[in-house]
């Protein structure tokens, strides 16, 4: 007999066990993916929707991360050749 709680994927309605798919708490709302393709579905609707000028600020500053990163690992990949 399992005890585990059944997730419900948000975007498609299908059931994932605890452990697998996406989970994110945001505030008070907790949103379920069962797969990164469900969640990137959702992501896509749900970023189209928020004014401009309230997300660019925090697009900016994830891009900036992510550059960053790419910058760690290019140096990183650079000193393995040498
Ligand atoms: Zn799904």
């Amino acid at each position: 007999m399992s005890v585990e709680r059944k997730h419900y994927c948000v975007t498609c309605g299908r059931p994932f066990p605890s452990g697998q798919g996406i989970i994110i708490k945001i505030g008070d709302e907790v949103l379920e993916f069962h797969s990164s393709r469900c969640f990137a579905k959702f992501a896509k609707s749900l970023i189209e929707r928020i004014p401009h000028d309230e997300i660019k600020g925090y697009v900016r500053k994830v891009r900036e991360e992510y550059e960053e990163l790419l910058e760690q690992k290019r140096k990183t990949r650079a000193k393995r050749i040498i």
